[in-house]
């Protein structure tokens, strides 16, 4: 399978506007920048999640085609992008009545209660975009088959405040298997559908004195590096990924990469816009 991580960024991109942590003027400096977080597959043209510059990292990672969306949860920066789906799959037309007319429609799966979290915030939104024929929204019950990938949801109540689902995807295509879990990952599903997978894609956690700041003060859900780690260790993936990389969790290029030092064994590495990854 061939995967293209379109965005690499937390729930804000960074560098910010407004910010100037050490973190954003570091990027700034480099001219680089991490945008929402979203994975492409391009097996069956598989697109995870809706960050608001989807459009600007499907153009940059030259992808013109969206047959299957999945959603993980509802929070916006997952789900803002969804617009997506009339900048793609529209053309001016010349019908007086309509103007927009569809060329493609893509099947949008959101997973149990994913589905209902969802849709009681956007529904309006993507009732209009199956009006126009350009969105096919279903609620995910089962397994979806996309050519020859099979897509599992794993969904889960999340510890964030929201009290929100969110989703592990379990994703595999002949003997290959991946597990795509970005965002809102406490506490991570117990799985055994999780173990042997060829690749993990995991949210970054936090780590160093942002971590500590986060325990002095109490309960909090966010995840950490040492709870990512531990998820590692017990379901081994050959390869581990790291993506929704946020400004706050403070993390310099120098940190990221002692980090994948020092979790060598792992096979560990830090997500980048645009970074490909075949298994
Ligand atoms: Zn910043
Ligand atoms: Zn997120």
């Amino acid at each position: 399978m061939r995967l293209t991580v379109l965005g690499s960024g937390g729930f804000r991109r960074t560098p910010r506007p407004g910010c100037h942590c050490p973190v954003c003027e570091e990027m700034r400096d480099a001219g680089t920048q991490r945008l929402g977080c979203s994975l492409f597959l391009h097996d069956g043209n598989i697109l995870f999640d809706t960050p608001e510059e989807i459009a600007a990292e499907l153009e940059s990672a030259g992808i013109h085609r969206i047959e299957h969306l999945f959603f993980t949860h509802w929070h916006p920066d997952h789900t803002l992008g969804a617009r997506i789906l009339e900048i793609m799959n529209t053309q001016w037309s010349e019908r007086p009545e309509w103007r927009m007319a569809a060329v493609h429609r893509t099947d949008v799966h959101m997973p149990g209660p994913v589905y209902g979290e969802i849709m009681s915030r956007l529904g309006p939104f993507f009732e209009f975009w199956q009006h126009l024929g350009i969105a096919k929204v279903e609620l995910m019950d089962a397994p979806v088959q996309a050519e020859n990938v099979k897509v599992e949801a794993v969904v889960f109540k999340t510890m964030h405040r929201t009290m929100t689902h969110s989703t592990v995807y379990i994703v595999s295509s002949q003997s290959k298997k991946f597990v795509y879990a970005p965002c809102d990952i406490t506490p991570f599903p117990k799985d055994d559908r999780v173990h042997g997978c060829d690749l993990m894609i995991l949210q970054v956690g936090w780590h160093g004195p942002e971590m500590a700041e986060r325990a002095r003060n109490g309960p909090h859900y966010e995840i950490s590096m040492d709870e990512i780690i531990e998820i590692a260790r017990e379901y081994k993936p050959t390869k581990l990924v790291l993506t929704h990389i946020g400004d706050e969790v403070g993390m310099l290029r120098k940190d990221l990469e002692t980090l994948e030092e020092t979790y060598a064994d792992l096979n560990l590495q830090f997500a980048h816009d645009g970074m490909v990854i075949l298994i």
